[in-house]
This record gives C-alpha cells, structure tokens and sequence, in this order.
C-alpha cells in the first residue's frame, strides 16, 4: 500500500517537474522578446519554437500540440499585424517538427521510458527480476533488483543454467509468437554465482513478431527453501513415527484398499516369521504365506487374510522352539484420506497376559476351594465344640438347681463360674462364626434405605434405649448392602455407647456426611470413653478393656464391626477421651465393591433420602 502512494507521488513530481521546466522555458523566451529593441517576425518564431520542441520531448504528441499552440499564442503580440500569415505558416511547421520529434523519440527510446512515470516505477522497484528484452533475447533494461543480482548482462540466456538455457530459447520464441510465455520453473545464476530458482513469465509488449517483451522473474529461493524444510522435517517426522511402531510390542501390518501391503513393523517379522522388505506391494495371501505353516488352526490364516474385523485370539507355534505364542487379532479401517479403503491389522502377544491370568484363575480357584473347605470345618468344629458346651451348661444348671442347697457356698460359687463360662464359650464361638462367615459366603445386597436399620435397631435395642437420649439425623442414605451386616454394624456400636457409659442421662447420637467418594458415619456417646493406648487395641478379637460380668460381652463387637467396614472398602476408627465419651466413626464408599470374593460388578451406590 505503501509503496503504491510512493509511487504514484513520484509520477506526480515527475510531471510536475516537466511542466515546470517548460512554463520556466516560456519564462525565459518572454523575458528575451521583451528585451529585444526591434521585432523581427522570424526571430520572435525561432526564439518561441525552443519552449515548444522542449515540450514535444517531454510529452510526446500531446506536448507538441500543447506547446504549437503555447508558442504561437506567446509569438503574437510581438510579431508586426502585417507578417501574421508567417505565424500561420510557423504553427504548421511547428507542429511538423513537434510530432516528429515525438514519433522519433517514441521509436527510439526503450519500452520502458515510453511506459507513464508510475508504471516505470513499478517496474523498476518491483520485487521481482523484471527485464525488458528485444527478440532475440537482448537485454534493453533490467529493473533493479535484477540489477542488483544479475549484473548487467548482454543476452538473457547469460544469466540462466546451462541445463536451462535452450529452455529459455524456446519460450522467448514461443513468446515473441503468441504474445506470452510461462510460467514455468527454471534456474538462474546469480552474479556471485548463487543458483536461484525463479518463476518466470514472458509477455510481448507490442503486437508484431519482433516486438520488445518483458521478463518477469520471481525468487523461488526462499519458498525452495521452506520447501526442502518441510520435506526434511516430514521424513524426520516420519522416521520417527516408524521408529516408535517399530519398536511396539504389537505387530502392525498396513494394508491398501486392494490388500496389498503397504508396511509392516519388525514387530510383524518378528510373530510371523516374514520378511517384510519384501511384502510391500505383495496381496496380503502372498505377502503372509510363509506364516502359514506356524497358524495352529489354518481358519485362523484364512480370517486374518480376510481381515477379519471382529478381534480374535489365536495361537501360533514358534519356530524357536519356545512355547506358543498366543496372539490378539484387530482389523481396524483406516480412514485417512491417503489410504482410503485400507486397513490396519493389529497382532497383539497375549501370552503373558494369559498365562497370568490362567495362574490367578488357578489360585482363585484355589483360594475358593480352601475357603470353602475352612468354612465347612468352622461349622462341624464350632457344631462339635457347642455340643459337649451345652451338655456342660444343661447340667451344672441341673446340679445348681437340683443339688445346689446340699453344697456349701463355695462349691455353689465354683459350678456358677463354670456356668457362666461355657455360656460364654457359646457366644465366643458365635461369634467367631459370624466373624469368619464375614466376605466368604456371597452375601445378598439390596437398596437398603439406613432409616429402615436404624428404626429397626430402634426396635430391638428398645429396653436398652430406655432412659438414653438416641439423636438421630433427620435423613438417611440408601445404600446397596446386605441389611443383616449394617443392622449389626451399627447394632454393635449403638449397644457399646450404651452399654461402655456410667452416665445419670446417656446420650448416643448419630450423624453422617458425604466426603468425596465416601459417606462417613459417626456414633458417639458421652460415656466412659477409652484410654489413649487402646484406641486401635479395641477392634481387635476377644479384646475387653472393661471385663465384665456379662457373659455375652466377648470382646469380638468390634472385630466384627472392623471387617464388615473393610469388606465394603471402608474404614473404622475411634476417637474418645476418658470419661468424656467416644465417637466411632467409619466410612463406607458410595459406590464400592461387592463385598465378596468373587469380584462381582461394582455396587452400592448411595443417596439421601
Ligand atoms: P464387647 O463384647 O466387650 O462389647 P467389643 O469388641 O464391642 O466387645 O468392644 C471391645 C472393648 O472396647 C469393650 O470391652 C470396651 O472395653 C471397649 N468399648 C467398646 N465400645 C466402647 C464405648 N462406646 N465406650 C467405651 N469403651 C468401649
């Protein structure tokens, strides 16, 4: 934009500057007619003719009639009435000699002095080479940029390739015949002996054969440049890519819309046994036959030549003389627009995944078998165990009730003690039971709503609530668990807060909050609490920190409580203060496993209600 305004004010001070000249010419004359004394018709004519041949020179055809005009007018007042018709007669040589000069100067002058001053000086400025030549290739301008590169060269042809020249022959002939030529690539030498290559482009500037043209070159120099970047930063790029698939686990094999190869990684070579040198090109049955003999199931080489698109598994011998190789099939379209149609064949090595998992299965099958053989023998020991205990509690019952008066007091002490203990030894062996059916029986979930627990609970532990001020949250969440663990759950902690508290006005209360992937749950009371030391102690089996009298506490609560938690992928733990009252709080994710060995779809997805 720039550079058009520039140009355009110079052929506009080009111009003014001519006018100029020419008005001071006319100046000049006036100034001499008025100092001559005495007027002679012929001096005032010749005197006036110079401002108007300057004028022909400088505009042409127009000027030499502008200026005929100009100097016939200045002429008149010094020229005596009676030699007019001399006037007359100058006029019309004036013009004669007016338009000669500007014919002449017309024919003479190169092309581009005739062009108008702003195109003169576009071609002059311009960005490209531009040239002006004759037909024969002879060089009459150059602009300066062809100036600056080229030098001043006699013939056109001095400045391309050897290799090009006779090229550049045959266009400027082509040229000087229909009037233009290109564009066409072709390389050009510069002065300090560069090679640039340039687009160029022959126009005829006048109809007839042997007419001036112009040489219009543009420098391909820094798009050739740009060009070999590209081109080296794709072959990296694509070296690379081909590196990386190369060096993958998985065997690639590309293939073109009429299933001829078109590339296979050495990872392919490596499965297959095949030379992939030699595949591109070759139809996949030809590319992969020597495969052939290594399929264990000859379908599976004839689904594979298929590409076969739903994935498959298939076995391979190997020619090491290794164990089989068990491999992945996947046959995916390729959807770019270069390989249209084509597809690429995945093989995958599976061997080691599948022998990991046959060793898991195994071991779970395991697992499964000697749980289940454990639980079998829980039940016939604690069956076995809990028989002879009852004929003991039945008959030192009898004995206490029968034969109780005919002992002394300490013989009645010594048969209530043994009593109570295998009273107690029952309970410990329930609950042993229950500890040890917890995650290894499938258990029943269902949408459990925890209100629904906790007015239950509310039911059951209603003597003991008595005088105990339950607070309980307003809403509950819906969990997917089994009712008969959360109703024990927090059955064992609600009875604890109360049974642990010494307390005139106890108080149990229960609250829960949702904590990012968790509902976090919290009973707390202000009973007697628990020392600082045994605040881990007390989730372990048959541990009691207060013994008591009753022979149902067994000190396996909150064992029982820790592993229904954990089943779920919670968390239990406990925080008290001695003779401030204890909060037990346990977590239990809102979406968590099913609590079971066999790994069951995830379940348990909580919400208030
Ligand atoms: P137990 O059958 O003895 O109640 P638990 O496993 O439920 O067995 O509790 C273990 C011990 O933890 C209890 O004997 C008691 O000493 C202590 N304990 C449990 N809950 C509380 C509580 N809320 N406050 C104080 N101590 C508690």
């Amino acid at each position: 934009m720039t550079r058009r305004v520039s140009a355009t004010d110079a052929s506009v001070r080009t111009v003014l500057g001519r006018i100029l000249l020419v008005l001071l010419a006319y100046g000049g004359v006036l100034l001499l007619l008025g100092g001559l004394e005495e007027y002679h018709a012929i001096d005032v004519l010749l005197l006036v003719g110079l401002p108007m041949l300057l004028s022909a020179w400088s505009f042409g055809f127009w000027g030499a009639l502008v200026g005929t005009l100009a100097s016939l007018g200045v002429s008149l007042p010094f020229v005596p009435p009676d030699q007019y018709s001399l006037v007359l007669w100058a006029g019309g040589g004036y013009l004669v000699v007016g338009l000669g000069l500007a014919l002449w100067r017309r024919w003479k002058n190169p092309a581009v002095k005739r062009m108008r001053p702003g195109t003169q000086l576009v071609f002059k400025r311009s960005l490209n080479f531009a040239l002006m030549i004759d037909h024969e290739g002879q060089v009459l301008e150059s602009n300066d940029r062809a100036g600056e590169v080229y030098g001043a060269p006699r013939r056109i042809w001095e400045f391309f390739h050897p290799d090009d020249q006779a090229r550049v022959r045959e266009e400027l002939e082509r040229a000087s015949l229909r009037g233009e030529a290109g564009p066409l690539k072709l390389r050009t030498v510069s002065q300090s002996k560069e090679l640039i290559p340039v687009e160029l482009k022959f126009v005829r500037l006048e109809p007839t054969r042997q007419s001036r043209l112009l040489l219009e070159m543009r420098d391909l120099s820094a798009l050739a440049e740009l060009e070999n970047k590209v081109r080296e930063a794709q072959a990296r790029y694509r070296y690379l890519i081909e590196d990386a698939i190369d060096t993958l686990d998985t065997g690639i094999l590309l293939l073109d819309k009429e299933r001829k190869v078109i590339w296979a990684n050495r990872t392919l070579e490596k499965f297959l046994g095949v030379d992939r040198e030699e595949m591109p090109g070759l139809e996949v049955r030809r590319a992969l036959a020597s495969a052939k003999p290594l399929f264990q199931d000859l379908n599976d080489f004839e689904k594979v030549i298929a590409c076969e698109s739903a994935p498959f598994v298939f076995t391979l011998r190997r020619n090491d003389g290794e164990d089989e190789r068990i491999l992945e099939y996947r046959s995916l379209p390729v959807s770019t627009e270069r390989y249209k149609g084509g597809r690429i064949d995945h093989f995958i090595d599976i061997t080691e995944k599948q022998r990991l998992e046959r060793i898991l299965q195994e071991k779970t099958q395991r697992l499964e078998e000697s749980n289940r053989k454990l639980e079998e023998f829980t039940h016939v020991v604690s069956h076995d165990l809990k028989e002879p205990l009852r004929t003991m509690a039945v008959f030192t019952q009898y004995l206490i009730d029968d034969y109780g008066s005919q002992l002394d007091e300490e013989a009645q002490d010594y048969l209530n003690r043994i009593h109570r203990a295998s009273l107690r030894m029952r309970h410990m062996i329930d609950d042993l039971l229950k500890l040890s059916s917890i995650g290894t029986r499938q258990e029943n979930l269902e949408k459990l709503a925890l209100s629904e627990v906790i007015e239950q609970l509310r039911e059951d532990l209603k003597a003991r609530l008595e005088n105990v001020a339950l607070i309980v949250p307003s809403t509950w969440p819906t969990v997917y668990a089994n009712r008969t663990r959360m109703i024990e759950l927090f059955g064992n902690l609600i009875s604890n807060a109360i049974k642990y508290n010494d307390k005139p006005e106890k108080r149990v209360e229960l609250s829960w909050t949702s904590q990012g992937a968790f509902y976090h749950f919290t009973v707390r009371d202000n009973g007697i609490g628990i020392e600082e030391r045994y605040l881990n102690k007390v989730f372990e089996l048959f541990e009691r920190l207060n013994p008591r009298d009753d022979y149902e506490s067994t000190g396996a609560g909150l064992a029982i409580c820790k592993r229904i938690v954990e089943e779920y992928g919670g968390r239990i733990w406990v925080e008290s203060k001695v003779g401030e009252g204890s909060a037990f709080h346990f977590t239990l994710p809102i979406q968590v496993q099913t609590p079971s060995r066999n790994g069951a779809a995830p379940v348990l997805v909580g919400q208030a209600h």
